[in-house]
């Protein structure tokens, strides 16, 4: 039986690489959006012509009713969620000083509770097949921290703890809940970075590049088919961080 991944965020960089990576391993794919749904629908149909299952679905993620809403699409669709990617998230730099009640909540909302509700809504699945993988996307930065990026860095560093403790309760189900910490990761989400910056962060890194969002993808892919991995923080960071 063909099993079904729910990517989130799978209309951004990562996201993106992510549905590629499952198609080719022969899952049947949720591709999750937020606002990007003309070019995510238009990427499912293409699927869809070449004989592949995948549905197109938006949510946002960071409310309750809207997360359910999208399970129930994707399980009338694809059948229930074995595989769930908490990919989609959010980031910003600013001074500490400047960051608002608004921008520490948003930040949380989408990045923390995003991933709470996702896996509040896929685990009775789970739950009842004996069988399920969560895999969450933390960030080098929720490891070391990052200057102007104090409430991005705290969600992320969030999603690690998320991660630790929810594989100790539901180990017992047959649940893995593994996270990907990854490093600097040629997407939109780094448009910002000036060509010098790009450049350091290169020199910085062992591997001595930029990551793509294969990378990424791979390791997800890697830990949805990993049955005695739970509860670890995978770097795919090149090496900046040993
Ligand atoms: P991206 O290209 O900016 O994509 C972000 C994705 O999140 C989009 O699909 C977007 O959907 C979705 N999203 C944003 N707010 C949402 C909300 N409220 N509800 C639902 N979906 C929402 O980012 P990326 O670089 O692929 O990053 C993917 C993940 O990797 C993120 O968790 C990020 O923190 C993490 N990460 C990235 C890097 C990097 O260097 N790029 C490094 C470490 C970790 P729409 O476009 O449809 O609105």
């Amino acid at each position: 039986m063909k099993k079904t991944v729910l990517i989130t965020g799978a209309s951004g960089g990562i996201g993106k690489a992510a549905v590629k990576a499952f198609v080719n391993a022969g899952y049947s794919v949720a591709m999750h959006y937020n606002k990007s749904r003309n070019e995510t629908e238009e990427r499912c149909r293409k699927l869809k012509g070449l004989g592949i299952n995948a549905f197109a679905v938006q949510a946002d993620i960071s409310d309750r009713a809207s997360v359910e809403k999208m399970f129930k699409e994707v399980r009338a669709v694809l059948g229930p969620v074995g595989v769930l990617v908490n990919n989609a998230g959010i980031a910003e730099q600013a001074l500490f000083s400047d960051i608002t009640g608004e921008m520490w909540d948003r930040m949380f909302d989408v990045n923390v509770k995003g991933a709470y509700l996702c896996t509040q809504s896929a685990l009775p699945d789970m739950i009842h097949e004996k069988w399920g993988r969560i895999i969450n996307i933390s960030s080098m930065w929720g490891i070391s921290g990052a200057s102007c990026e104090v409430h991005y860095s705290a969600s992320k560093a969030a999603i690690i703890g998320f991660t630790k403790a929810l594989a100790k309760e539901v180990g017992p189900s047959g649940i893995t809940v593994n996270c990907i910490a990854p490093g600097v990761i040629d997407t939109p989400m780094n448009g910002h970075l000036s060509p010098d910056v790009t450049e350091d962060l290169k020199n910085e890194t062992p591997l001595n590049r930029i990551g793509n969002p294969d990378d990424v993808a791979e390791a997800m892919v890697f830990l949805a088919g990993a049955s005695f991995i739970t509860g670890q923080v995978l770097s795919v960071d090149g090496g900046f961080i040993l």
